[in-house]
């Protein structure tokens, strides 16, 4: 039995894994802090933990600093859908690079051990396939996902800075696209896109030819990962792929969920946004060898649980969380 309980601190903590990630902390015994501006999310993701006598709110942008005193921090903090990223750019930027300054700021000062939520964009369009944490990537600078994939990437130079520099104690893993319960049904990402279409009986709305390929790794198996890299071995910081190395096609993907929905909706074909990697899979040997973790839920699996979720909210509590109709 877990015996000390920490003071934890969780941006984004109301957001789709963050809220994931403050239900397990809670149930471990920790005191928790959910910390966030509500920019992407609804209260309905954490509304089952208001009350908990280990688990507080607080309504904050990371942008500006704050100082609480508290013993870990993951910074799950930042807009993470293409549509939701790429609405407001600039904020998103701020969001990424001025929100990992004054949070390693935070863990500096009171010496938490700090997290960061990077991800596969680091690899842009890669070149190398699958991607190992070695490679570099290859990024456009000036495109429209580059507020997202850039302002990931300096915030890793700034944790690994404040790491050599400040000797500040930091994680950096790196996120392959993840699903399941809680995520925002109006989020524009490809498995809430058509699950909500299928069960809606809309159009699925393939971008492109739907050859491009991604990896979906099950909700619960990353927060396993997550919770496994901030207690894994001290010397380990990273950066580290988390994701399901199985790797689908937007087609493939498509019609499992037609399959599993026994949905009537057809299949359209839509433009492909600009600079939308045609290619990611990670390798997570590092992960394996460092940490114990790999998935263990497989893609058909974790659908049939996403699309269970998905069948039973009402729609119409939902709004679009960055305009739109
Ligand atoms: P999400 O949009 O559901 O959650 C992000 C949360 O951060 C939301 O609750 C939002 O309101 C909050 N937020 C945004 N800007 C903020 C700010 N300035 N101050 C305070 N709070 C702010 O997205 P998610 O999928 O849960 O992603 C969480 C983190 O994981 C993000 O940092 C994202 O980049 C990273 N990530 C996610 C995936 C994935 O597939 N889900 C992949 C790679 C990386
Ligand atoms: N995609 C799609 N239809 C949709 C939404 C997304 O075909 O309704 C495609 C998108 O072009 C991309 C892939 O699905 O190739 C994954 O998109 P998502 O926005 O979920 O994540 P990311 O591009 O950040 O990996």
């Amino acid at each position: 039995m877990q015996t000390s309980f920490k003071r934890i601190l969780v941006t984004g903590g109301a957001g789709f894994l963050g809220s994931h990630l403050c239900d397990r902390l809670v149930e471990q015994g920790h005191d928790v802090v959910c910390l966030d501006n509500f920019y992407t999310s609804q209260k309905s993701n954490i509304a089952h933990l208001l009350g908990k006598s280990n688990f507080e709110l607080v309504r904050h942008d990371v942008v500006h600093p704050i100082f609480l005193e508290v013993d870990e921090i993951y910074n799950m903090a930042c807009p993470a859908s293409p549509p939701h990223y790429q609405y407001n750019p600039v904020k998103t930027m701020k969001t990424s690079v001025v929100g990992a300054i004054n949070i390693l700021g935070l863990a500096k000062r009171v010496r938490a051990k700090v997290l960061q939520a990077s991800t596969s964009e680091v690899y842009g369009e890669p070149q190398e396939h699958p991607q190992t944490e070695a490679y570099w990537g290859n990024v456009n600078p000036i495109g429209i996902r580059s507020c997202y994939d850039e302002g990931k990437r300096a915030a890793e130079t700034l944790f690994f800075d404040y790491y050599r520099q400040n000797k500040v104690n930091v994680r950096v893993i790196r996120i392959f696209n993840t699903y399941g319960p809680r995520m925002h049904p109006y989020d524009g990402r490809v498995v809430s896109n058509f699950i909500v279409q299928a069960l809606g009986g809309k159009d699925i709305t393939i971008y492109g030819d739907g050859s491009q390929t991604r990896s979906f790794c099950y909700v619960d198996d990353l927060i396993n990962g997550i919770m496994g890299m901030m207690n894994g071995p001290d010397d380990f910081v990273g950066p580290v792929n988390l994701g399901n190395p199985g790797e689908f096609t937007m087609l493939e993907l498509a019609q499992l969920v037609l399959e599993l929905t026994n949905s009537k909706s057809k299949i359209v074909h839509l433009p492909r946004p600009a600079d939308d990697p045609s290619q990611r899979r990670p390798n997570i040997e590092l992960a394996k060898s460092k940490l114990n973790w790999e998935p263990k839920v497989s893609l058909r699996d974790g659908l049939k649980k996403t699309i269970e979720y998905f069948a039973s909210i009402d729609l119409r509590n939902y709004r679009k969380p960055t305009g739109g109709k």
